[in-house]
């Protein structure tokens, strides 16, 4: 029976023949490592059919998952970094903003928009990870503050979704003072008594915490984001002891009272249209 058996030895096929699937039709979770169909997983809000496993987006999925029939009107679009201190480590700042640029086709970490989610007029800015880390500089900083601005002209609500690492080294001090504007200008729309709600994404850390990311009327999590000021090692090192289980996990930091609840982000746009109509 020799056509089950394979009687001719050293058959191979050169790897420019071989026939796959098409580069990025199928998604394999990174943490069940079950396969899915791409389609499957941008339906489910990019999230783990199998584990809901929130995999890390970027801001123009967000307003794709956000905004009805994903239109908006992308504010401050191209506002760009300066080099304010003349920068360099392993290359100059420069160097690194136009070489990240090119790679994510974003012109800084954080991009604002404006338009209708579940036919509520919304202001949203949103940190991309994949421009130096969402690093948070001036042009961050600007960008929500211009986005809160607008919020405020308007009166309409403000939407924050963070994902960063913290600070921009490459701007040192004018990137801490990002803080401090980010926060005033918070301050006002809360006189002005316009809601603020505040997404924190896996990983939200750093200056970032410590500042617009806690500051909403309601702060809210994906599941099993890492949330935290400092890291785990530092921290260890600094009190010298052991961290309890799960530290630093949106569940852990909902547990000890830093956030109002954790969502789902298959149902964030359902719940944000209910929070918001609560508060008109
Ligand atoms: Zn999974």
């Amino acid at each position: 029976m020799s056509w089950f058996k394979r009687t001719d030895k050293g058959i191979q096929t050169p790897t420019e023949m071989k026939r796959e699937a098409p580069d990025g039709l199928w998604y394999q979770c990174p943490t069940c490592k079950k396969a899915m169909h791409t389609r499957e997983h941008k339906l489910n809000a990019f999230t783990c059919i199998n584990c809901n496993y929130h995999e890390k987006i970027g801001s123009e999925a967000y307003f794709q998952i956000l905004f009805d029939e994903g239109e908006y009107t992308e504010l401050d679009e191209n506002l760009r970094s300066g080099d304010p201190l003349k920068f360099t480590d392993t290359k100059s700042y420069v160097d690194r903003v136009r070489a990240t640029e090119k790679k994510s086709g974003l012109k800084d970490a954080a991009r604002t928009a404006y338009g209708k989610m579940s036919e509520i007029d919304i202001v949203i800015t949103c940190m991309d990870f994949s421009f130096i880390g969402g690093s948070m500089g001036s042009v961050v900083g600007e960008k929500i503050a211009r986005g809160i601005e607008c919020a405020l002209q308007h009166k309409i609500p403000f939407l924050m979704i963070s994902k960063s690492g913290g600070a921009r080294m490459m701007e040192a001090g004018f990137s801490l003072m990002q803080m401090a504007k980010t926060s005033a200008r918070l301050a006002q729309l809360s006189e002005a008594g316009i809601p603020y709600v505040s997404l924190l994404t896996d990983p939200t850390t750093g200056g970032v915490t410590a500042s617009y990311a806690m500051l909403g009327d309601f702060n809210i999590s994906e599941p099993e984001a890492l949330i935290g000021f400092a890291g785990p090692r530092v921290i260890k090192e600094t009190i010298g002891k052991e961290l309890p289980k799960g530290f630093q996990t949106a569940e852990f930091v909902l547990d000890h009272g830093f956030l109002d609840f954790i969502v789902d982000r298959k149902d964030l746009k359902d719940k944000l249209a209910s929070l918001l109509g609560m508060l008109r």
